[in-house]
């Protein structure tokens, strides 16, 4: 049997060969379903042999939608003033931190828009102290609250924090400075980054996928990107348009099917690419099919941040349109994905913090 140039670039990067930028490409523009179905195989056995195929719980707890930033693709944008403004209070955030512990997820992410002021700092320190607390040190602490100042990083850190998520959302400089507004700064975003890595946190990143403009050049670039920054963990997902935002307004049909496609094609790539990195399926991906974070799964994904938040504050934490399981509770979150997971075949990684192999050496 004839081989294409397709399968033999996937089978030498099975076989521990560097992809590099022009395989990056190739690999990215599958189109056919025979690539497609090629391309996912051989990622998810990469995923198999360096990560297994144990899905790592973080219980997602959306603890506030105030921002003061303006990105123009997302709904919690300051400029949003249609949108009820809520932070959970301290109760509500340790009481959906001992449903984690009581359901056994092993770690938690607290995710807010962003606020730079020292009150907040001081505040989320104390929430990452009282949650070390009340776990005995089981529950292992991710944070995705934005850019902060140095200072601010390394306080959470003391206070217990380990890992961080902050998406560089497109490295391509260009692609990031029409995204955001004038103030909002590619090079501090990048240098963020590198204040995480150097304070000892184990560092995520990671893009949007189907952005206007964005092609599979910028998306290799995203890849080689988590490589030179030598990332522990990556969070990818389809950029969904928002109607009240400059980007959402400006967007022309949107394809969910295609979106979902493009996200699990660059999840799978940056398995074959990174290996042994922690990658997430995200609640995007589930936004645009029911069994979206599954595809994403099967795709070479390994992490899944099941909604701990309490379901009276889901709606106003709407990034995105047609964001899954807003009617729904911790419980009934945690009951439907323990039966789609259970669908594909794979285990669930309870009581663990489940960092990435790729982040051993750098354990605390
Ligand atoms: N304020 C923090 C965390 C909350 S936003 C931060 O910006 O890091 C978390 C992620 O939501 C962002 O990184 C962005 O990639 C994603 N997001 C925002 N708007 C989106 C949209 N319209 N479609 C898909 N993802 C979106
Ligand atoms: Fe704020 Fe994050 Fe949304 Fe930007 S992406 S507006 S920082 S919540």
């Amino acid at each position: 049997m004839v081989r294409t140039h397709y399968e033999a670039l996937l089978e030498a990067a099975l076989q521990g060969a560097r992809l590099e930028k022009h395989d990056l490409i190739t690999l990215l523009s599958a189109e056919t379903p025979e690539e497609l179905s090629m391309l996912f195989a051989a990622a998810y056995r990469m995923k198999l042999r360096y990560v297994g195929g144990v899905v790592r719980l973080r219980g997602l707890i959306e603890i506030s939608n105030i921002c003061v930033k303006n990105c123009h693709y997302c709904g919690i944008r300051r400029g949003n003033t249609a949108l009820a403004r809520y932070t959970m209070t301290r109760e509500e955030i340790l009481d959906a931190a001992r449903l984690a512990l009581e359901f056994d997820y092993g770690s938690v992410v607290l995710q807010a828009g962003e606020r730079c002021d020292r009150e907040w700092a001081d505040w989320i320190a104390g929430i990452i102290r009282e949650i070390k607390e009340l776990s005995g040190g089981r529950l292992g602490i991710t944070l995705s609250l934005g850019e902060e100042t140095r200072e601010t990083y390394r306080k959470w850190f003391e206070a217990g924090a380990h890992r961080y998520l902050l998406r560089i959302e497109s490295s391509n400089p260009e692609l990031y400075a029409k995204m955001h507004p004038a103030d909002h700064h590619f090079a501090r975003r990048e240098q963020c980054l590198a204040d995480l890595g150097e304070i000892g946190y184990q560092v995520g990143t990671g893009v949007m996928t189907g952005l206007p403009r964005q092609d599979a050049t910028d998306l290799a670039e995203d890849i080689l990107f988590f490589r030179r920054h030598d990332v522990d963990m990556i969070g990818m997902g389809p950029y969904i348009p928002h109607p009240a935002t400059p980007m959402g307004r400006e967007c022309g049909d949107f394809d969910p099917a295609r979106a979902l496609l493009g996200a699990r094609k660059m999840i799978a790539v940056t398995r074959l690419a990174l290996r042994d990195v922690n990658i997430a399926s995200t609640t995007a991906l589930q936004a645009l099919a029911p069994d979206g974070r599954e595809q994403g799964l099967l795709s070479g994904a390994n992490v899944i941040m099941p909604n701990m938040s309490p379901a009276a504050n889901r709606p106003a934490y709407a990034l995105y349109t047609g964001k899954p399981g807003l009617d729904e509770n911790a419980e009934e979150t945690r009951a439907a994905l323990e039966k789609a997971i259970a669908m594909i075949g794979e285990k669930i990684g309870y009581g663990e913090w489940g960092d990435a192999p790729h982040s051993v050496p750098k354990r605390r």
